[in-house]
Formats: structure tokens, sequence, C-alpha cells
């Protein structure tokens, strides 16, 4: 279960987010991209916005449901 007290610093604030976990395998970047990327160095994702929709919501839950690494989180 990812961790809201350990966030990476480039999530934009909310309920999603994504913690220091992260593996960077980039499957939360495939799964919801309007919502989920890399950084530049491709050390973490993160969450860049908010989802604004159902449909990115459904994205953002999937993307969850699949990190490998429990690294996304919701209750941020
Ligand atoms: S799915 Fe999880 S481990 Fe993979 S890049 Fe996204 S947050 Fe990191």
């Amino acid at each position: 279960m990812a961790d809201k007290d350990n966030k990476v610093p480039e999530n934009v604030p909310g309920e999603y987010y994504v913690d220091d976990e992260c593996i960077a395998c980039r499957l939360c970047t495939s799964d919801a991209p309007d919502n989920f990327k890399m950084t530049d160095n491709n050390s973490t994702a993160y969450v860049y916005k908010q989802p604004e929709n159902d449909s990115e919501i459904a994205a953002c839950e999937a993307a969850l449901d699949n990190c490998p690494v429990e690294a996304i989180g919701n209750n941020g």
C-alpha cells in the first residue's frame, strides 16, 4: 500500500500520488497517460494532473491496481 507520507515531490497536490517505492516500470504512464508521467531522468513516475472525469478516474484506478510495487495511492 502506498504511503502518502512518502510521496515523490513531483506529484501535484491531490488524491492520487506516487510514493518513493516506484521502480519506474512505466505501467501507470501507459494506463493513465493523462495523469501520470515520468520525470525527465525517468527515475520515477508522478501524478502531473489529478483526474478530472470518470474516464480519468477509471484510468488512475487501473494504474493503482496494476502497479507492481503498490506505489500509487488515492488517499493523498
Ligand atoms: S506503475 Fe508503479 S512502479 Fe511502475 S512507474 Fe507507475 S508508480 Fe512506478
